[in-house]
C-alpha cells in the first residue's frame, strides 16, 4: 500500500555565506539525496547531531523549506508542485511541533485563543464548536478547562509544551512533523512528554516523523529510525533491530552514548575524535570517514551506496558491501 509519506531522493542546497573550498560562492548541501517512506499509524524516528539536515528534511516535507531537487508524496499526492492553495488543504493535515515550546506561543494571546486559531486559519467550525474542540483538547494534553483564559508565561516549558500539541491538533491532522519537542525540557519530564506524544497518537490515529539527536529519546516512540550524518541518510531500521544490531560506524558511536539499565550489557563508549566537517565542504567518498573508527582506504574517495541487510534494515557502508 501507498505510504502515508514518501520522499524520494530529496537534496536541499544553501548559498552559503563565505566562498567554497575553490573561492566560487560556496554551496551547503543540507540535506544531500534522501529517501524514506513513512506508514500511516507509523512513528519514524530521525536522529543525528545537530546541522546534520534533519529539521530541513522535516520542514521540506510540509513544504516550508521548499526542495532543491526530489520528490514528497502524500497519500500519493505529490506535494512538489502544488499551487498554494492546493497546498492548504495539505497544510491542514499536515503539521510541525517545534523544539522551543516558548518561542513557539505568542506571550499576549490567552492560550485558548492560541490553540482555536488554527481552526480560524483554516476555517474549521462555528465558534462554539471551536471552544468546545479546545476544552477537549486542553484535557486531552493533560491541562485544566478553566486554564483556557490564561497567558503562557503563567505555565512551565513541559505545559506549554502540551498547549503547542494542543494547537497542533486543533485541525485534525493526520501527520506530525515534531521537531526535537522535548530537547528544549528539564530531562525529567521529557519522558512524560513522550507519553503524551504516545497517547495521543493512539487517540487520533497519528503519524509522526520524530526528530532527536539523542537515539534514547525516539527509542520508546519510534517503530523504525533512520540515522542521519552531514546530510545523508546512512541506516534506516525498525528500532528494536537497531538497538540491538547497529550496523553502521556512527550509529555504533551514537548508540554506545546511550544508558542502559543492566550495566552488565554496558556497551564500550566510543568517543569520536575530530569535528564534524562543514557541510560547505563535506569529505569525499564517504562523509563519515574522517572521523570513522573503521574507516579503509577505499572509503576516502569512493561513496558507498545501500545496502540491505534485513527485511527491514539497511546500511551506507562500505563494511557491508
Ligand atoms: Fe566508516 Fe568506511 Fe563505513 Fe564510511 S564507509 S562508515 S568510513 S567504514
Ligand atoms: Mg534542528
Amino acid at each position: 500500500t501507498e505510504p502515508l509519506i514518501r520522499i524520494e531522493k530529496l537534496v536541499k542546497e544553501f548559498k552559503a555565506q563565505s566562498p567554497g573550498p575553490d573561492g566560487q560562492p560556496g554551496v551547503v548541501k543540507a540535506v544531500n539525496q534522501i529517501s524514506l517512506q513513512i506508514q500511516k499509524g507509523e512513528t519514524y524516528g530521525l536522529v543525528g547531531e545537530s546541522g546534520c539536515g534533519k529539521s530541513t528534511t522535516g520542514r521540506m516535507i510540509l513544504r516550508l523549506i521548499e526542495p532543491t531537487r526530489g520528490d514528497i508524496f502524500y497519500k500519493g499526492n505529490k506535494l512538489n508542485d502544488l499551487r498554494e492553495e492546493d497546498m492548504r488543504k495539505m497544510r491542514q493535515e499536515m503539521q510541525i511541533v517545534f523544539q522551543d515550546p516558548y518561542s513557539s506561543l505568542n506571550p499576549r494571546k490567552r492560550i485558548g485563543n492560541a490553540i482555536q486559531e488554527p481552526m480560524s486559519i483554516f476555517n474549521v467550525g462555528h465558534k462554539k464548536e471551536r471552544k468546545e474542540r479546545v476544552l477537549e483538547l486542553l484535557s486531552k494534553v493533560g491541562l485544566h478547562p478553566e486554564q483556557y483564559d490564561r497567558y503562557p508565561h503563567e505555565f512551565s516549558g513541559g505545559q506549554r509544551q502540551r498547549i503547542v500539541l494542543a494547537r497542533a491538533l486543533a485541525v485534525n491532522p493526520q501527520f506530525i512533523v515534531c521537531d526535537e519537542p522535548v530537547s528544549a525540557l528539564d530531562v525529567s519530564i521529557q519522558s512524560q512528554i513522550i507519553n503524551l506524544f504516545l497517547q495521543l497518537k493512539k487517540d487520533y490515529a497519528l503519524t509522526y516523523l520524530f526528530i532527536a539527536h539523542d537515539l534514547s529519546v525516539v527509542r520508546h516512540i519510534s517503530d523504525r529510525i533512520g540515522v542521519m550524518y552531514l546530510g545523508n541518510l546512512v541506516e534506516e531500521a525498525e528500532t528494536d533491530a537497531l538497538f540491538a544490531n547497529p550496523l553502521h560506524p556512527y550509529t555504533k558511536a551514537l548508540l554506545s552514548a546511550v544508558p542502559v539499565p543492566n550495566p552488565e550489557a554496558k556497551r564500550e563508549r566510543i568517543i569520536l575524535t575530530g569535528e564534524t566537517p562543514s557541510p560547505l565542504n563535506p569529505p569525499q567518498g564517504c562523509v563519515f570517514h574522517t572521523r570513522c573508527p573503521a574507516a579503509k582506504p577505499t572509503c576516502s574517495h569512493a561513496i558507498p551506496q545501500a545496502v540491505r541487510i534485513a527485511h527491514n534494515q539497511w546500511v551506507s557502508c562500505h563494511l557491508y558491501s
